[in-house]
């Protein structure tokens, strides 16, 4: 049990926000305040959770509300973004508001703080891009191939920049497909696991991009949180940005036959061109986080996907769509 570390969640009310916290309220860790514009997110993913939590409605890009929600906070998980590579193609001066000088207000506030908080961002594995390189390891020079990778890369290098220049505790993960319950399907630029889902629950057609054989490391979204959850309880901090996945690949049509066997039925597919922006192959190299989380573990494709669809069951009656990468 940890006690009393108000805890700043920015984006908290969306997919991963809302999904962290339930675990860090599981563990002990908060207050919790989630600052959220509610652009992507919902409060109906903060429901069930109204004692734990106070949201402040508001922007990131608003300087004065991020400065008076970080204030006294002792750690802060920076989730808020405008998500999708398709909508970053869409409006790429929105993606990049948001997730860059979105960021930059986020870590000002941190660093004006009188006792400044640890501070977790999340990047993404969209940054190494074209550079087909495999497993994706840190090392490796980033290569974005969409408006919403650079922008990624510019969250996560400003974040370690702000950590060398005014003496930050920060740590940048790099989430990989992260998928599981809360995940918005309902519109245009849904993930695609939760696209796949709903439809399948809706006994309409998947929609796949391309031939279906792009792999990616799908995380089931518990194995997220609860390495954030650990990293805030023991505030740890790398000097480089750190992947958050456990190195597994699959493609598309690999999680398909997995549904069809959690649904006990053929899943129809519906092929259509391949989409501009998205990358042919990921997999996380994961040799960095067991180094930083020795004995992590990860909850596999299989039982994930199992408490997705359980999940989408219970609650999704949303039209289908199909986007590949956050
Ligand atoms: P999400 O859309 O469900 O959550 C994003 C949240 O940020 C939403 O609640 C939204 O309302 C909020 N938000 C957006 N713009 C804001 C603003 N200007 N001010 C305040 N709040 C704002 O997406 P998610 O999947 O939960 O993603 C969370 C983070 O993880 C994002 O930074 C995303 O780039 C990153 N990420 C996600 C994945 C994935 O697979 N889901 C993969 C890589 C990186």
């Amino acid at each position: 049990m940890v006690a009393c570390v108000k805890t700043v969640i920015t984006g908290g009310a969306g997919f991963i926000g809302a999904n962290l916290c339930r675990t860090l309220g599981s563990a002990g860790i908060g207050p919790l305040v989630v600052l959220d514009d509610l652009s992507t997110g919902s409060v109906d993913n903060l429901v069930g959770l109204d004692d734990s939590v106070t949201l402040a409605e508001g922007s990131i890009l608003d300087p004065a509300i991020v400065r008076q929600v970080v204030e006294d906070a002792e750690a802060v998980v920076h989730l808020a973004a405008r998500p999708s590579v398709p909508r970053s193609l869409e409006d790429p001066v929105a993606t990049h508001n948001a997730n860059a000088t979105g960021t930059v207000n986020v870590l000002d506030a941190v660093r004006r703080s009188v006792r400044p908080p640890y501070l977790i961002v999340a990047s993404s594995s969209s940054v190494y891009g074209a550079n087909p390189e495999i497993p994706k390891h840190e090392g490796m020079a980033p290569m974005p191939v969409s408006p919403y990778a650079a922008s990624k890369l510019a969250t996560e290098s400003y974040a370690l920049a702000f950590g060398h220049s005014f003496g930050l505790d920060v740590l940048a993960f790099r989430f990989f497909n992260v998928f599981g319950p809360l995940q918005a399907a309902g519109h245009a630029y849904a993930a695609v696991i939760p696209a796949f889902v709903s439809a399948a629950v809706a006994g309409l057609p998947l929609t796949v991009h391309g031939d279906g054989d792009q792999t990616r490391d799908f995380t089931f979204v518990d194995s997220v949180t609860s390495v954030i959850a650990d990293a805030l309880t023991r505030r740890v901090t790398c000097s480089t940005p750190v992947n958050l996945a456990f190195g597994s690949r699959h493609s598309l049509l690999e999680v398909i036959d997995l549904l069809e066997g959690i649904f006990g039925q053929r899943l129809e597919r519906r092929h259509t061109d391949p989409r501009p922006g998205d990358v042919r192959d990921s997999q996380a190299d994961q040799s960095q986080l067991l180094r930083l989380f020795p004995g992590v573990t990860s909850v596999p494709l299989d039982e994930g996907l199992s408490r997705t669809v359980e999940w989408f069951r219970g609650h999704a009656e949303e039209r289908p769509s199909n986007v590949l990468d956050r």
